[in-house]
């Protein structure tokens, strides 16, 4: 098959392991820098153009979307499913997930466990924001935050209250959460492809943090999961349309709460973690599942 890796390097573990597993498979796969690529929006006969020359048609694409060029690399993505390419991810489900709120808005739609979550632009009455949530200690994110830069816990209600005036000073939507202490500095990263946890680790903050992400210090291991922690992993991915997603979990006394769905998860921390080829999985999924034309939403914004 003609696979298209949309990534802007091939020297990123991930793309690089994608592209092995392609070759490795007898596929021809290239990566695509998509802020490189052009478009012309012509009835019936879309295109995209690279340094001169029109790119022709693929079986496949692998969305690696950095969470900075959704916007674009989205619009390249759409125009590759209206040329029938299978998407690993399809553009809308990838736009949906990089939506925070509109994510945890279908999630909890679907019953879904969460963390108890509230949003806020520049609430006037802040102590009701913070009483919403179930009080302090909670937890305080920049929407817009990545690698756990933005995300706060505030052990009191006067250190809430700070945090959240400081944040509405910088005029940024903010997300405050239930603080789940008995996670203890965890999270759980579910792989999924297709319908399976293909591979889970737990990501564990060092001590007297409580973000557990690699960025920032914490460690990753293998972990094997509950059949609940399965069920609600798959479920979310579903729920968002991702064929292959990241989903992040926190134990909590009342079961599992999905605090992420990832739409372009690392390979990295995941397979030096568990041993395991996923970047293979990914692509034995594309080889049982592309056909032309097969989008669910093709096209469609
Ligand atoms: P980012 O998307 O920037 O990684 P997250 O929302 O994933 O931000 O938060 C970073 C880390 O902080 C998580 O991996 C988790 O370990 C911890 N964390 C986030 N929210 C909560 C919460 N509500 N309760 C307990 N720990 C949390």
């Amino acid at each position: 098959m003609k696979i298209a890796i949309l990534s802007r390097n091939k020297k990123l573990y991930s793309t690089r392991r994608l592209l092995e597993a392609c070759e490795q498979r007898g596929h021809e796969p290239i990566v695509l820098d998509v802020l490189r690529s052009y478009m012309e929006v012509v009835p019936s006969k879309p295109e995209v153009h690279i340094k001169g020359t029109i790119l022709s048609a693929f079986d496949a694409v692998i969305p690696r979307i950095g969470a900075s060029v959704t916007f674009y690399g989205t619009a390249v993505l759409r125009q590759f499913e209206m040329m029938g390419a299978f998407p690993l991810n399809e553009s809308v489900a990838i736009s949906r997930s990089r939506d925070k709120l509109r994510s945890l808005q279908l999630l909890s739609r679907k019953g879904v466990g969460l963390p108890s979550t509230g949003f806020a632009h520049h609430p006037d009455d802040i102590p009701d924001l913070i009483k919403m949530v179930g009080g302090a200690p909670l937890v305080i994110k920049l929407l817009e935050g990545t690698q756990g830069i933005g995300v706060v816990l505030a052990e009191t209600k006067k250190a809430a209250e700070s945090v959240i005036e400081a944040f509405m000073g910088l005029k940024a939507n903010i997300m405050v959460q239930e603080y789940i202490k008995e996670a203890g500095g965890a999270d759980i990263r579910c792989l999924v492809v297709g319908n399976k946890v293909v591979a889970a680790m737990k990501r564990q903050a060092l001590p007297g943090e409580f973000r557990s992400n690699l960025h920032r210090g914490g460690s990753a291991s293998l972990i094997k999961i509950t059949p609940v922690e399965r069920a609600t992993a798959v479920n979310a991915a579903k729920i968002m349309g991702l064929n292959v997603a990241g989903v992040d979990l926190l134990r909590a006394e009342r079961g599992p709460l999905v605090m992420e769905v990832n739409s372009s998860p690392g390979l990295e921390g995941i397979e030096n973690a568990t041993g395991k080829d996923i970047a293979g999985m990914i692509v034995d999924f594309i080889e049982k599942n592309a056909k032309p034309y097969h989008t669910k939403t093709r096209g469609k914004g």
